[in-house]
């Protein structure tokens, strides 16, 4: 938005998807028209489909992990660590997500352990996207940008400066993930603003007006342009909308 910054387009497929499903999936984006030279796109699928993507998928869209391994090779095992990633042609990786802090059942990630795995994902040349934001409770008790301060802060305290090049911070209010309720333009701008000011007092003022942060919550090819329109808001991370050709609305709708 302020003509420096590239849009950051994410898809996040989750746990989604078939061979069958997902062939059909990157035979119809492969057809799709063209991403603009102003927006950098990028899926992550699951760990089991990156080779089938990484071969078939359109080479203008880069691959995506959707979380790696705080260890690197060894015993340790279910894991894929960040080196194997990057060897395999993995580019970027999904770091945070809510669903992973939250733990479906098992035990979530917190913001230290996500912090960690950014760092060691970096180490190994992958960039990051990095997802926080609030619950609607925390929304509600006005506490959005604590929350949101108290996930990046782990973050700010064990990166240099230059590792911030490599990171986008995805912001995503957990009430908006996969309920049809996004946050209105103006309500992510203020946050958006906000994220990048506690960036700016935190890491420098440099890296707070060079990093994306991307949106995230129910973006679809109906309400990305109105969002992306903000100042503050370089993209989005998509995750229902992406699995469909809706992705390419979303594309679209980058200024
Ligand atoms: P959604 O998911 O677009 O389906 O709300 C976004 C995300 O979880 O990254």
């Amino acid at each position: 938005p302020d003509g420096t910054r590239t849009y950051l387009i994410g898809g996040n497929w989750k746990c989604n998807g078939t061979i069958a499903s997902l062939e059909q999936l990157v035979s119809d984006f492969n057809a799709a028209g063209p991403i603009p030279a102003n927006a950098e796109v990028v899926i992550g699928a699951p760990a089991i489909h990156i080779p089938l993507c990484l071969m078939t998928l359109r080479k203008d869209i880069a691959i995506a992990a959707q979380n790696c391994s705080l260890t690197g090779m060894g015993a340790y095992t279910g894991e894929v660590a960040a080196s194997q990633l990057k060897d395999m042609g993995v580019t970027w990786v999904i770091l945070g997500h809510s669903e992973r802090r939250e733990g479906f059942g098992m035990a979530g990630e917190d913001s230290e352990l996500v912090a960690k795995k950014t760092k060691a994902a970096l180490a190994e040349g992958l960039k990051v996207m990095l997802c926080i934001g609030e619950k609607k409770e925390e929304r509600e008790a006005g506490t959005t940008m604590d929350v949101c301060a108290s996930q990046l802060k782990p973050v700010a305290e064990i990166l240099n400066k230059e590792d911030w090049a490599n990171v986008s911070i995805a912001y995503e209010p957990v009430w908006a993930i996969g309920t049809g309720l996004t946050a209105t333009p103006e309500m992510a701008q203020e946050t958006h603003a906000n994220i990048r000011q506690w960036m700016s007092d935190n890491v420098s003022p440099d890296v707070a007006s060079a990093i994306r942060i991307q949106y995230g919550g129910s973006m679809n090819g109906g309400n990305a342009a109105g969002l992306m329109a903000q100042p503050d808001i370089d993209g989005g991370l998509i995750g229902g909308s992406s699995l469909k050709m809706d992705f390419f609305e979303c594309i679209k709708g980058v200024p």
